[in-house]
């Protein structure tokens, strides 16, 4: 792999930070003839833009705030990177800011900056600032508010870092942190510290060999989880570079990818991709969502390449105040994602990073949920719902009740409806330690 590959800067991918600066409003141009003309040498020069199809509701957006632009641009993932929304001028051109949301961006002093890719920005309401996915990505004054228990490193990764970038906390797996950039930051994100502003360097090809070379050292490590930042804003090369040293060492079987690309990147998943991606099975990949309005028609082809190319795909979402935190919308995403052949994997309580207060919902929300979905739909649409210990305690499902007690030779369960039923269990000696509670 060339050298050049590596150069700390290209993690950053050049122009990012320009964000819709060239862009003038006067510059209208009559995007329907240009896209016309492009579309003619669209298949020739890039057959995957090609291939994509955009929604109305996307090209409507590209129409009104990028007429520049050409719809094999706008296919590409690498255009949505060169153009992501970093600052204040660009944002308030797309959405109505509120004055706090204004005064967020405007000092944005935390150390996790913003970033949206058109993309993603095409979802957001223009003049809603409570809309879920708005709150998700557009940074609120809140965020500048610690409240006690937050911290900056809650799970306690550094504590579990065997050797920079990677930790190393459960036996058999280990995390490889392999980038600091996200095409999109989330504003929960639990590795802010980490991210962006917040990196003290980047990665470079010296820390994944080292990182690698530790996992190569450690023969009970038989998991890789790849992620970061975002594994999929790494190029093909990259990314295969990757891949294919791990896939060289014996013990390690199953490698994973956490990622939100295709959420809010989806152009990213081209066949190119899943081409390369496909020669490394057992390969999962665990998806990042957070709402259903992020099930569109374009995040819809991105999770059908990857199941095409044989990739089991899971979902990881965080529970958010005034985001998801209740039944209909949860229900409504676990479907969703069934639809599209992901399967519903952990709901994670938020973890207490600093300035997440506005986030957090009390833990007894999580279990509602969990509840109004067991039972009442295919097992499949309920996800794990964790706790990741702070500390570095690790995740920690959390349950609802459902041993009452025990009756002699019974033990008493609740079903899903509150009714309890005995289960004899004659040589057992489980029982609940608790106050008895049918209810
Ligand atoms: S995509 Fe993941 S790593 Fe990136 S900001 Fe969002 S939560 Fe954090």
């Amino acid at each position: 792999m060339p050298a050049e590959i590596f150069n700390a800067e290209d993690f950053e991918p050049p122009g990012t930070s320009s964000g819709l600066g060239t862009w003038n409003v006067r510059t209208i141009i009559d995007s329907s003839q240009q896209e016309r003309g492009s579309r003619k040498d669209l298949a020739r020069k890039s057959p995957d833009a090609c291939r994509f199809r955009s929604s109305s509701r996307a090209l409507f957006f590209r129409r009104q705030f990028f007429p520049g632009t050409t719809l094999t641009d706008w296919n590409d993932w690498r255009w949505h990177l060169h153009h992501r929304i970093t600052d204040i001028n660009s944002l308030s051109r797309i959405i109505r800011l509120s004055e706090d949301e204004s005064a967020a961006v405007a000092h944005l002093a935390k150390p996790l900056p913003m970033a949206i890719t058109p993309y993603y920005a095409s979802l957001l309401d223009r003049g809603n600032p409570l809309q879920p996915l708005r709150r998700a990505v557009v940074p609120v004054t809140a965020e500048y508010f610690h409240s006690p228990g937050e911290a900056r490193d809650p799970l306690g990764e550094e504590r579990n870092t065997a050797v920079p970038g990677l930790v190393h906390r459960y036996p058999d797996r280990v995390l490889f942190l392999v980038t600091h950039f996200c095409s999109t930051y989330c504003r929960y994100c639990t590795r802010s510290r980490l991210l962006g502003n917040g990196s003290k360097s980047a990665f470079t090809v010296a820390q994944w060999e080292r990182a690698i070379a530790y996992i190569k050292a450690s023969p009970a490590v038989r998991d890789v989880l790849l992620s970061g930042g975002d594994p999929l804003t790494l190029s093909d090369e990259k990314l295969q570079w990757l891949l294919s040293r791990l896939r060289r060492i014996g013990h390690v079987e199953l490698l994973r990818i956490g990622t939100k690309v295709p959420v809010v990147l989806p152009q990213r998943i081209t066949p190119a991709l899943t081409r390369m991606l496909r020669r490394y099975h057992p390969l999962w990949m665990s998806i990042h969502f957070t709402h259903p309005d992020e099930l569109t028609p374009e995040v819809n082809q991105a999770c059908e390449r990857l199941a095409d190319a044989g990739i089991p795909l899971g979902s990881q979402t965080v529970l958010l105040a005034g985001i998801n935190d209740n039944l209909e919308t949860m229900r409504k995403l676990m479907h969703g994602l069934l639809k599209i052949r992901v399967r519903p994997y952990y709901l994670y309580q938020c973890d207490p990073i600093a300035g997440s207060a506005h986030f957090k919902t009390p833990v007894e929300k999580g279990i509602e949920i969990i509840q109004g979905l067991r039972g009442h739909t295919t097992g499949y649409a309920v996800p794990t719902y964790v706790i990741d210990a702070p500390g570095g305690g690790g995740k920690i499902p959390i349950f609802p009740r459902a041993i009452l007690g025990r009756d002699g030779d019974n033990l008493l369960l609740k079903n899903y409806q509150g009714h309890i039923y005995p289960y004899p269990d004659p040589r057992g000696e489980l029982a609940w330690k608790g106050p008895l509670n049918p209810s």
